[in-house]
């Protein structure tokens, strides 16, 4: 599942095709996808707007349009594909599998915008426009991101004083801290050294942090580099990223980076984890 940095690069990818550009047309051929209005609704909605300004919270792409406010989250596998017209859009191999692609955005200048998802679990909101995007339904439960600066350890430590989960769980619950996914909770906690099953009511604001720190630094390269491609991570076409090769514990058994061979797999909370027993300290 695409992270805060995979998130933020889909966007920068988004902002510099489309910025000014208007939909012409909209064709939804997943009714699923839309997610708070009808598919007739949507695509009468969204015709004759122009893409405006882009925003991420945690992993929601934010789009401001002229009269509403578009709001997509990706989850597993969706992507967005922009093609110069219908002929580069009809030949490129992946999507000859037309049943993948769940809406088609004819564009004003005659490109072809698509969202195309083979797990079907991504979803676009569309909403009148507000003062404060932060303020729409699909984010209300969504807590601030971890590179808002107004977040600081102290909100952290405070939130989860009681809760015995393990702080891999933590990291990955987007109410409290949004962005972070599985690949890069494993790498935050190697560099905050601190195990993904201790307690997070055991965590010291220190532990907090040092987390908190980590979480920034991590994100921030990983953005720089392009995000990770693990699987199937790219956007547009063929855009990928490069932080894999970074990458210090997350999948990455029986080779530490400070030297041993402990690095394990093991499961927090459901989720497939890679730690170093040695390095990462149980609280
Ligand atoms: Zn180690």
């Amino acid at each position: 599942m695409p992270e805060a940095p995979e998130v933020q690069n889909v966007i920068a990818y988004l902002q510099q095709e489309l910025t000014g550009a208007m939909i012409e047309k909209c064709t939804i051929t997943y009714p699923g996808l839309c997610s708070n209005l009808s598919v007739e609704q949507f695509e009468h909605d969204i015709a004759g707007e122009h893409f405006r300004s882009f925003y991420r919270l945690g992993k929601y792409i934010v789009i401001e349009l002229d009269d509403k406010d578009l709001v997509s989250h990706l989850r597993m596998e969706g992507k967005f594909l922009i093609f110069n017209n219908r002929a580069e859009f009809e030949a490129v191999d992946p999507i000859k599998d037309g049943k993948h692609i769940h809406a088609e955005f004819d564009l004003s200048d005659g490109r072809i915008l698509c969202y195309r998802d083979t797990r079907k679990f991504g979803r676009l909101s569309l909403y009148e426009k507000v003062k404060d995007w932060r303020t729409l339904p699909a984010l209300e439960k969504v807590g601030k991101d971890a590179l808002d600066e107004s977040l600081t350890a102290n909100d952290l430590f405070e939130a989860v004083k009681k809760r015995k989960a393990p702080i891999k769980n933590i990291l990955l619950d987007q109410s409290l801290i949004a962005g972070i996914g599985n690949i890069y909770a494993d790498e935050i906690l190697f560099e905050a050294g601190i195990s993904p099953k201790s307690a997070a009511s055991h965590l010291s604001l220190e532990d907090w942090q040092r987390i908190l720190n980590a979480a920034r630094r991590i994100l921030a390269e990983a953005m720089r580099c392009g995000g990770s491609t693990i699987r199937s991570f790219s956007y547009g076409t063929g855009h990928a990223g490069s932080y894999q090769d970074q990458l210090k514990v997350h999948g990455k058994e029986g080779k530490c980076q400070n030297g041993g061979t402990d690095v394990v797999y093991t499961r927090v909370g459901q989720r497939g984890t890679w730690y170093c027993p040695k390095c990462q300290i149980e609280k």
